[in-house]
């Protein structure tokens, strides 16, 4: 795929990096609109966003102002002369946000998620020359979020960028969506030229969280950021406690560290370089050592196989669990690699032993 990347989308903007799209999660009052936007313009936004439809996780919550506040934030774009972007989930959606002119769409995560929904709203759009910004999943699914781009592709949309607003998993505390920043991270491998923004609202769900979040997505190089802010943050029909006042959202964007990716200056070129030969080296004896532990796996696993013994023995994996987790972390290493790692291992070694005990079967 070749994508159209986010300053070549002829908005009539001159973006500057870092893409900073900003305004309020819902569209309220025409007032509120039109402040919050002006606030967030004036903090350097160059996309302005509001929700006009909300997908919301239960019944009876503020469900979106719906198609009335579409000239709202048109208005708001007008007056700051920025182009507006809003979410679409269906092809209803589609028809009323491009009838009002609309310059940007956006897909939300819990459409994403939706084949059926993604396919539909890509063929609504067939034809029509419109950038399209596609949220991860809510659940941690690369291949979902990549045939969601896929889709819109396919239908003729090449000026696309992903979200990035992190994952829906039990475990997602201190956040409301685990950022899991290895999933964007992929998504960057496998479409290299694809942009995406990282949008610390709906990944921290609490406005404190958010300067961490936004500082950890410009060190991970994201293209954008796009927070939720809103004129008076409390008072919001959604997402009160995530949104930030417009002040607020010019502090953290003041304290933002912005480094490159890239230099051409010899003496850290040359420094890297040694770092990085001795990490090549390293990562290969790690992994000549592997094949040398999965040598005695096999021969365990053959041995267990001559004298008719399974595979696993709970107690003693229970017990080298525990103490060599405890060693990776007396490493120096986090407890989650640690726990991740030995698992990983664990398993190669079961898979071997499966082969070896299948081995005449197969
Ligand atoms: C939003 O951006 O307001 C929104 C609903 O986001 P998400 O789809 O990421 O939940
Ligand atoms: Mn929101």
């Amino acid at each position: 795929m070749k994508f159209i990347n986010i300053k070549d989308w002829g908005l009539g903007i001159n973006f500057q990096h870092p893409y900073l799209i900003a305004g309020p999660c819902s569209a309220e009052t025409e007032t509120q609109v039109l402040q919050s936007c002006k606030g967030a313009a004036e903090q350097g936004a160059m996309m302005l966003r509001a929700g006009i439809w909300k997908p919301r996780t239960r019944p009876n919550s503020f469900e979106g102002i719906g198609k009335k506040g579409l000239p709202w934030i048109k208005a708001a774009g007008k007056e700051n002369q920025l182009p507006v972007t809003v979410e679409v989930a269906n092809k209803d959606h589609v028809k009323e946000a491009l009838a009002a002119g609309v310059d940007i769409l956006w897909i939300g995560a819990r459409t994403t998620v939706n084949p059926f929904a993604t396919q539909e709203i890509a063929d609504a759009l067939l034809g029509v020359d419109i950038p399209v910004m596609i949220k991860n999943p809510v659940n941690p699914d690369i291949d979902l979020w990549i045939g969601a781009i896929e889709r819109f592709y396919g239908a003729g949309i090449k000026k696309l960028a992903a979200i990035h607003r992190g994952f829906s998993v039990s475990r997602s505390a201190p956040f409301r969506n685990l950022p899991m920043w290895e999933i964007p991270i992929e998504l960057g491998r496998r479409l290299p030229q694809l942009e995406i923004i990282c949008d610390p609202s709906h990944i921290c769900g609490n406005r404190k969280l958010i300067p961490e979040v936004a500082q950890k997505a410009m060190d991970l190089h994201f293209a954008g950021l796009m927070i939720e802010t809103h004129i008076d943050p409390d008072e919001a029909w959604s997402d009160a406690k995530q949104q930030l006042q417009p002040n607020a959202l010019g502090a953290v964007l003041k304290n933002l560290v912005l480094r490159k990716s890239e230099t051409d200056d010899k003496n850290f070129l040359a420094q890297l370089e040694t770092l990085r030969v001795d990490i090549d080296k390293i990562d290969r004896e790690l992994t000549q050592l592997m094949g040398k532990r999965m040598k005695i796996v096999e021969a365990i696993g053959q041995c267990k196989k001559e004298n008719g013994i399974t595979i696993l023995q709970m107690n003693r994996w229970v017990k080298i669990f525990d103490n060599r987790v405890a060693a990776t972390i007396a490493e120096g290493l986090s407890e989650e690699f640690a726990q991740a790692f030995i698992q990983s291992i664990h398993n190669e070694s079961i898979r071997q032993q499966t082969r070896v005990m299948n081995k005449e079967v197969l």
